[in-house]
């Protein structure tokens, strides 16, 4: 059985904490996209932990953790949080890397940042960590692949032909200082040291697993909304966010993924810019943002403040229908505790009509939200573990929006914990 986790939204909805707590019952856990641009939060026995490119089995010595092909590998930053982990008292990961991940090289990084020192104000709020010209380089088939490493002559040959390409750039529009092909040869040699002793081929590895009836969770990176198809382009991110993908960038056939979680958070946040309907400002955004998550809504990876707004069903809506939801993991709902009434963004008005269907980015721009109030709860949630025992608000909340996005809430999150989850019946499970 292949279970998703992905996220409905822009991202940090808290798909690393689901995966934490799916992966008690589950044997693997493959990260199928992205990189180190993004982070999960985790919270568990061992303490507070910020996960990059690592997938989020790896507090579990029963689970093995797989790099899947559709990763953007960066390998000295997966030693190092491997080696973070480990000197926090974690037993060193069961991992796996697939040989036909790519690898960021150091010049994907330094192109990221130049460019955006190029764009100046026009930048795309790039994390800076060489992810979109990592994937330009794969789709432009001159990215390096993990078995490659281990072909001296082919390595050569690549390095030799992608520091001319990239030269040209580095010197005449940059005016940065150019590459030298021996030494990036030096450092894919040190790559190949590091990462040959967890090189496997996956969907072999894989399809063995599925026939010996293993659990398989695929844990996705940021939500639907920065989706490179679907998602609000251009301030989308370079890998595809959808569960569907999730078999590509593993490596395994779309018909075994029989679970779809959906994390939707109880309110919206995003991090680097685009269009953000409900978004919130001033004093009601600051209060939100301190309390928000655990510890603030501040990004795992860039430390970046996140914007922050209202919960949006015409975004949420949108962002389970294009992961193909069966289930919602509703979370970070005990923070709004605080508030008298708590509004929610129930559809879009676009040149004076009201629409609940997520636009095009062009349209996205004029969109103005549409609320409604509900009542607020005014207690604190976190400790409860039945889903009767929430306050009657806070459950006609959960319900109002089950309503408006049509998919089914079966697992609601009020805490960062592994054990913080009220599981539901829901009226529209299939
Ligand atoms: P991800 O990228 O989707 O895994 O999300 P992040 O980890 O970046 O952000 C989610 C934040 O919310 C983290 O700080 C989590 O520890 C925290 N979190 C997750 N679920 C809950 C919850 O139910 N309640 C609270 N208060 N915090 C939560």
């Amino acid at each position: 059985m292949v279970k998703a986790i992905v996220g409905a939204n822009w991202g940090d909805e808290g798909k690393g904490k689901i995966t934490d707590m799916m992966a008690q019952e589950a044997d693997i856990v493959v990260r199928f996209q992205g990189g180190a641009n993004a982070g999960h939060t985790i919270v568990n026995d061992y303490g507070k932990f910020a996960l990059h490119t690592l997938p989020s089995g790896v507090f579990y010595s029963h689970v093995t953790n797989i790099i899947g092909n559709g990763v953007a590998l960066n390998i000295p930053l997966l030693f190092k949080e491997i080696r973070s982990l480990v000197e926090r008292s974690v037993p060193s990961p069961k991992l796996l890397v697939s040989d036909r991940a790519q690898i960021v090289m150091p010049y994907h990084i330094l192109l990221d940042q130049y460019e955006e020192e190029r764009l100046g104000g026009k930048s795309f709020g790039s994390t800076k960590s060489g992810i979109a010209p990592f994937y330009s380089d794969k789709y432009a088939k001159i990215g390096f692949q993990v078995s490659e490493l281990f072909d001296e002559e082919i390595l050569r040959e690549k390095t030799q032909r992608v520091c001319e390409l990239k030269n040209v750039l580095f010197e005449h529009l940059y005016h940065k200082p150019v590459i030298k092909p021996e030494e990036l040869l030096e450092t894919l040699h040190g790559y190949r040291d590091m990462v040959a002793p967890f090189v496997c081929d996956v969907s072999v590895f894989l399809d063995k697993a599925l026939k010996e009836g293993k659990t398989v969770l695929l844990e996705g990176q940021l939500g639907t909304l920065k989706d490179p198809d679907h998602g609000i382009y251009p301030m989308v991110t370079s890998s595809s966010t959808l569960a569907a993908f999730g078999a590509i960038g593993a490596g395994l056939p779309p018909y075994e993924i029989g679970q779809i979680v959906t994390v939707c958070k109880a309110y919206s946040s995003a991090v680097g810019a685009g269009a953000f309907v409900s978004e919130l400002f001033g004093d009601e955004a600051e209060e939100l943002r301190r309390r928000g998550g655990d510890g603030g809504e501040y990004g795992a990876t860039t430390g970046r403040p996140r914007r922050v707004g209202w919960f949006d069903c015409v975004a949420s809506r949108y962002g389970c229908r294009m992961q193909g939801t069966t289930d919602v993991a509703f979370t970070v709902l005990d923070v709004l505790g605080y508030l008298d009434e708590i509004p929610v963004c129930v559809g879009y008005e676009i040149d004076g009509e009201v629409t609940t269907d997520f636009p095009v980015t062009s349209r996205l721009s004029k969109a103005k939200p549409v609320f409604e109030k509900l009542p607020g709860w005014k207690c604190e949630i976190r400790g409860i573990r039945k889903y009767e025992e929430l306050p009657e608000n806070c459950r006609k909340y959960i319900e109002f929006i089950e309503e408006r996005i049509g998919y089914p809430i079966t697992m609601v999150s009020n805490g960062p914990g592994r054990e913080d989850i009220i599981y539901r019946e829901s009226p529209l499970a299939r």
